[in-house]
């Protein structure tokens, strides 16, 4: 065991694997989160390419199977219901429009959560008030008004990262916004879904409403989006959120209605601006980013969760093997991430664009150039060759 104290911040999904993989290099590690208590909800998540392996290497490949989503595939229709196009989850070897492995963002931060609890250090409603760092440590004084040093500082805190803002400046300069609002929340299955996912877009106003079947059968997951060239929501006022989610979709066909009809019912509900964090370097000094915090792709990447979980293990290894030195170790870190990074955020763009809503007398868009395409797919889902760190600690071995 080295003597190294690493303070996370955030505990959803980069968090926590960030603290299983600094936890079996040896340091100890304190992770802070704002929310009471581990946060529920969000939509299923998707583990595809290097990601898939990086679970393997943390040995949890048997819980995050267990805990994953029995999603047969998605259906795409138009609005009188009548399907259009089918993807399977078994698609393109299991890493297609649903991946093979597609789990409930929440159950993949408690399979996390559950893996790091004993031999991590969890605070639960607290955060960062202030900090401030000199050349061995990182000085830090929590919102509940305790004090404390560390060698090192990860933010993991998300899209709205407190920690970016507090080091490297404010959050619009960094924040790419892809013109979308996405929400997700959960209503009575009163659809007669099964295994399958359903969605349905409308091209002429950029809108899309969905469903999908939850682990538990009597509900589903429903997600709507809407274009929105600029969004001035504080994303923490969800009555705010709710009556512009109602504003703009009350008159969409298709379910719409109905799912909209369970807007104030719902026990859960998030809705975000699709953006994505656009940074030149992820560290300063002893600080660094990571996840969404650092490099969020974006929702319609599909990629988010798979770079937190790759970048978790690359930061980690990359410091463990320069010896715990911050500028080594994040430079280390810096570099094998960001091709993998930019591939992703390259995804997240296409994607988003291919929804842009066309005038009547356009000329037809052109037609992808697929070659291009799966050449960017294969570098967001294999992009990074993943060093096995075999000379350096590992609890494990
Ligand atoms: C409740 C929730 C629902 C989500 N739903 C979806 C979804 O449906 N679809 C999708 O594609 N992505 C969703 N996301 C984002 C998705 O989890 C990320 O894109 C991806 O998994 C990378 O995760 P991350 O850990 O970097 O960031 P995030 O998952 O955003 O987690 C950040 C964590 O930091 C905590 N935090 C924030 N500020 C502070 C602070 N100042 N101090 C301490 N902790 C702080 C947050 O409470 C959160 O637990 C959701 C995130 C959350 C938190």
């Amino acid at each position: 065991m080295s003597d190294i104290r690493v303070l996370v911040t955030g505990a959803s999904i980069a968090g926590p694997a960030l603290a299983h993989w600094l936890r079996r290099r040896g340091a100890a590690v304190t992770v802070v989160e704002r929310a009471p208590e581990l946060r529920r909800g969000g939509q299923a998540v998707d583990a595809r390419g290097v990601a898939r392996e990086v679970i393997r290497r943390m040995g949890l490949d048997a819980a995050v199977r267990a805990a994953r989503t029995d999603t047969a595939g998605a259906h795409t229709v138009d609005v009188d219901g009548t399907v259009l196009e089918t993807f399977r989850a078994d698609d393109d070897g299991g890493d297609g429009y649903i991946s093979e492995i597609e789990i409930l963002r929440g159950d993949l931060s408690q399979v996390l959560y559950d893996d790091t609890r004993d031999g991590v250090e969890y605070v639960f409603g607290d955060r960062i008030a202030a900090l401030g760092q000199d050349a061995d440590g990182v000085d830090v004084t929590f919102a509940s008004g305790g004090r404390r040093r560390f060698d090192l500082v990860v933010g993991a805190d998300g899209l709205h990262s407190a920690l970016r803002t507090a080091v490297f400046g404010p959050h619009e300069r960094f924040i790419r916004h892809l013109g979308l609002v996405l929400a997700f929340y959960s209503v009575p299955n009163e659809f007669g879904l099964d295994r399958w996912v359903i969605d349905y877009q409308d091209p002429a106003s950029g809108r899309s409403a969905g469903l999908r079947p939850l682990p538990d059968a009597t509900r589903a997951m429903a997600m709507l989006s809407f274009p929105a060239p600029d969004f001035d929501i504080d994303y923490r006022d969800v009555a705010a959120q709710k009556e512009l989610l109602r504003a703009r979709m009350a008159d969409f066909g298709w379910s719409t209605p109905r799912i909209l009809a369970h807007l104030d019912d719902t026990p859960d509900f998030y809705l975000d601006q699709v953006a994505q964090v656009v940074m030149d370097r992820w560290s300063d000094g002893r600080v660094a980013l990571l996840g969404d915090a650092a490099f969020s792709p974006s929702p319609f990447s599909g990629g988010g969760t798979g770079l937190a979980l790759i970048g978790a293990y690359l930061l980690a290894g990359e410091l463990a093997a320069a010896g715990w030195d911050p500028q080594a170790g994040y430079a280390g870190y810096e570099r094998l991430m960001r091709p993998i990074v930019e591939a992703n955020q390259e995804i997240g763009r296409l994607h988003v664009q291919s929804r842009a809503v066309r005038p009547p007398d356009a000329e037809p868009a052109p037609e992808p150039d697929m070659e291009a395409l799966m050449a960017v797919v294969d570098r967001a889902l294999n992009g990074v060759d993943l060093p096995d760190y075999a000379e350096i600690p590992d609890s494990t071995r």
